[in-house]
């Protein structure tokens, strides 16, 4: 492979592409905010000025954007990747959009004779640096193989969900669940800090009873009960609030489109929308424990 091009250098792209630096990979980046793509040259990567400059000559482009909006303008619009890549390149999305939207790239780079996945991602930031993300794969099965191979550079668990826009239906899934039980954490910790318990012995306790999960085994929402989190860093880094509603708005489209009923998503999407609406969009979703807080206050 001569060259791979890594778009979106954010909180997830940035340590996604230094694992395929480090897997001695020649990477060409590009992102919008040049103190991302500095940080990624003074580690070997190559730059350049436009997407179009960096897709040119790929064998594989790369893309973490935030949204669909972005991946919609980002390969669809002019001078952009479908405009500027060569019939052969295998284009890899790893952004969380809706299901549409990946289609209909994958439908649109077909024609074109470009391979496309959507290749969303599960493992958070401490996953992209330590290079042990689960990958989400919809695509064909040749397609499938053909990315698990730059994958596997970046990740741990490579699933092939389906065809396209099958792997952004699986994640959207896991994020309303992930949604749910940040909310629910955030709940049960405070409720036992008002009620006089130390929020680490109570963390300690749920970690060896029924109510364990995720959240509260490596992603802990109360400042100061575990190292190396977002919350014990000023809700600083990770996976802004904005995005996590973003992504249970996604949930509650697929919920309309398929007459499904998701009332936990609907209120968890509540939440961190009235929660980001006072200003915290911009913050680790696990600052919603905040939010909780404050409730106690008024
Ligand atoms: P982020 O906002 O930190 O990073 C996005 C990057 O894309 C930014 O650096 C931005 O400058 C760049 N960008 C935006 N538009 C661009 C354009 N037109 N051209 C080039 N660059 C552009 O977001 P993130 O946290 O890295 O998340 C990226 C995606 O991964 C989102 O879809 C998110 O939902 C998903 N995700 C995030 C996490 C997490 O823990 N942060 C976990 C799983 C999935």
């Amino acid at each position: 492979m001569d060259k791979i091009a890594f778009i979106g250098l954010g909180n997830m792209g940035a340590p996604m592409a230094k694992n395929l630096l480090k897997a001695g990979l020649n990477v060409e980046v590009f992102d919008l905010n040049p103190n991302a793509v500095a940080e990624l040259t003074a580690l070997g990567a190559s730059s350049a000025d436009s997407v179009q400059q960096a897709v040119q000559g790929a064998d594989v482009v790369v893309t973490m954007l935030p949204a669909s909006q972005h991946v919609q303008s980002v390969y669809l619009g002019q001078y952009g990747i479908l405009d500027s890549v060569d019939a052969g390149t295998l284009l890899i999305d790893s952004s969380t959009i809706d299901p549409a939207t990946a289609r209909s790239v994958g439908e649109q780079a077909e024609l074109r004779g470009i391979s496309f996945v959507d290749a969303p991602v599960s493992g958070g930031v401490a996953g992209a640096a330590a290079g042990t993300l689960t990958f989400i794969v919809g695509g064909s099965q040749e397609n499938f193989v053909q990315a698990k191979a730059v994958l596997n550079h970046m990740g741990k668990n490579i699933f092939h969900a389906g065809d396209a826009g099958a792997g952004q239906v699986a994640k959207i899934c896991n994020n309303m669940m992930l949604g749910i039980l940040m909310s629910g954490t955030c709940e049960a910790l405070n409720l036992g800090m008002e009620n006089g318990l130390d929020p680490k012995v109570l963390s300690d306790i749920m970690l060896q009873s029924s109510g364990r999960n995720w959240a509260l085994e490596l992603y802990n929402p109360c400042p100061g009960v575990m190292e190396n989190t977002p919350a014990s860093n000023g809700y600083q880094g990770g996976f802004m609030s904005q995005l996590m509603a973003k992504d249970l708005g996604l949930a509650m489209e697929a919920a309309v489109a398929s007459q499904t009923s998701t009332p936990m998503g609907s209120l968890a999407r509540n939440l961190f929308n009235f929660h980001n609406g006072q200003g915290n969009g911009q913050k680790d979703f696990s600052s919603l424990f905040e939010f909780y807080q404050k409730q106690n206050q008024a």
